[in-house]
């Protein structure tokens, strides 16, 4: 069974396995990262935005039996709850600064 871990983790996997010369994704597990850190960053939140609709919806199906109606609407939602996790994020981190 696959498990989700929130962003925050996740960011601190990328940065350890950065550190450690280690140049796979810690979300899907490809081997992509490299030595430019925008497009790792891109990466990774490609891959976080593509896990959680995953999970997303598939718990939605398992508790409904059925897609929602409008998938774009939950699509939107679910891309709007990830910005916010993101932006609670980027607070928690500048606090600590
Ligand atoms: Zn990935």
């Amino acid at each position: 069974m696959r498990f989700t871990l929130c962003i925050e983790d996740y960011l601190e996997q990328y940065i350890h396995n950065r550190d450690h010369g280690i140049p796979y994704c810690p979300i899907c597990y490809e081997q992509v990262m490299t030595d430019n850190k925008s497009n790792n960053m891109t990466h990774l939140l490609s891959c976080y935005k593509t896990q959680v609709l995953e999970l997303r919806l598939t718990d939605y199906y398992t508790n409904h039996g059925e897609l929602p109606a409008s998938v774009g609407d939950y699509v939107d939602d679910v891309l709007i709850d990830i910005e916010q996790e993101l932006l609670r994020y980027c607070y928690k981190f500048e606090s600590i600064i």
